[in-house]
């Protein structure tokens, strides 16, 4: 096929004009990746999440990979617009699709792959029905995507690791996905919440989700007071905008939901009863969500109270 053809069909299977991801900076040399809050799609290359780095004196700690190999070269592309060190570690936070699936592009650059061993275990056992759904958004843009969980498996609830004098700090949150991790950076009073957070938007709780660890491990990250918030989804916030648009949506579903199951009061005169909540109506996916998110509270502390 002459080249001038070969290119033509490129340009129409990849639209130059897929959006582009920018890295904001939020202290010294910690940058966040905030991408759109809507679904996934081509467009998006599923980095409807968020993501960062670090830059430091040896190389690139990146804080996720992203859902796919496209996607994952538009993280890279938002690091290179910051510095030309190699990414060297990539920490991912869980096992959601845009978490890791872009794990094997950075591995084929030389990064090490690290995660906490239930957070890459999480990985494997998802990957496939992950790969499937992505499969249904993204169409031919998940080609060449490679799920390759973790390779730098990590023991113990936490763990702190050093590069070029930063150091990180992975804890266990257990929220959003059984494994879900937190990535703290004691010296700049930064934390990547991963899935345990999101502001903007709703939070979502899945079949696999659990609010009562939500609660506990967004109790133990005040406990941190760290002063920037990069959440799961949404903009860069401070500790009170993720107690007003998390943490008390995640008490209130624990301590009110949660209550009215150990109550053993109705599901459905519950649900009827919370449908309207003015402090959190104004956040993206309410509608949606709210609703599947208290059933699933309900269930949560009906079966283990
Ligand atoms: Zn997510």
């Amino acid at each position: 096929m002459p080249r001038f053809c070969a290119a033509l069909l490129f340009l129409l299977a990849f639209p130059v004009h897929a959006a582009q991801l920018s890295a904001e900076r939020v202290v010294d040399a910690v940058y966040a990746i905030i991408g759109p809050l809507g679904q996934r799609s081509p467009d998006n290359d599923g980095l409807n999440a968020n993501f960062g780095f670090v830059v430091t004196a040896q190389g690139v700690i990146l804080i996720d990979s992203g859902a796919s190999r496209l996607g994952a070269q538009k993280i890279a592309a938002a690091i290179a617009q910051v510095t030309d060190q190699p990414v060297r570690w990539v920490i991912n936070t869980g096992s959601q699709d845009h978490r890791w699936l872009g794990n094997a592009y950075f591995a084929s650059q030389g990064a090490e792959l690290i995660a906490l061993t239930r957070s890459a275990a999480t990985q494997a056992e998802f990957s496939a029905q992950q790969m499937r759904t992505l499969a249904g958004f993204l169409g031919a843009r998940l080609d060449g995507t490679q799920p390759l969980p973790a390779t730098t498996r990590l023991a113990g609830d936490e763990a702190c690791l050093t590069l070029g004098g930063e150091s990180v700090c992975l804890r266990y949150t257990d929220a959003h996905f059984p494994g879900d991790a937190w990535v703290w950076l004691p010296k700049r009073s930064v934390i990547f919440s991963g899935d345990l957070i999101y502001v903007d938007r709703l939070l979502g709780v899945l079949p696999w989700s659990s609010v009562k660890k939500g609660q506990a491990a967004f109790h133990a990250l005040e406990a941190l007071q760290p002063k920037y918030i990069v959440p799961g989804h949404g903009a860069v916030s401070d500790l009170a905008k993720a107690r007003r648009e998390s943490g008390d949506y995640e008490d209130f579903l624990a301590n009110t939901i949660g209550g009215a199951a150990r109550d053993m009061e109705s599901i459905a005169v519950t649900l009827d009863k919370y449908a309207d909540l003015p402090q959190f109506k104004h956040l993206h996916n309410y509608t949606e969500l709210h609703r599947a998110n208290m059933n699933r509270a309900f269930v949560e502390f009906e079966s283990a109270p």
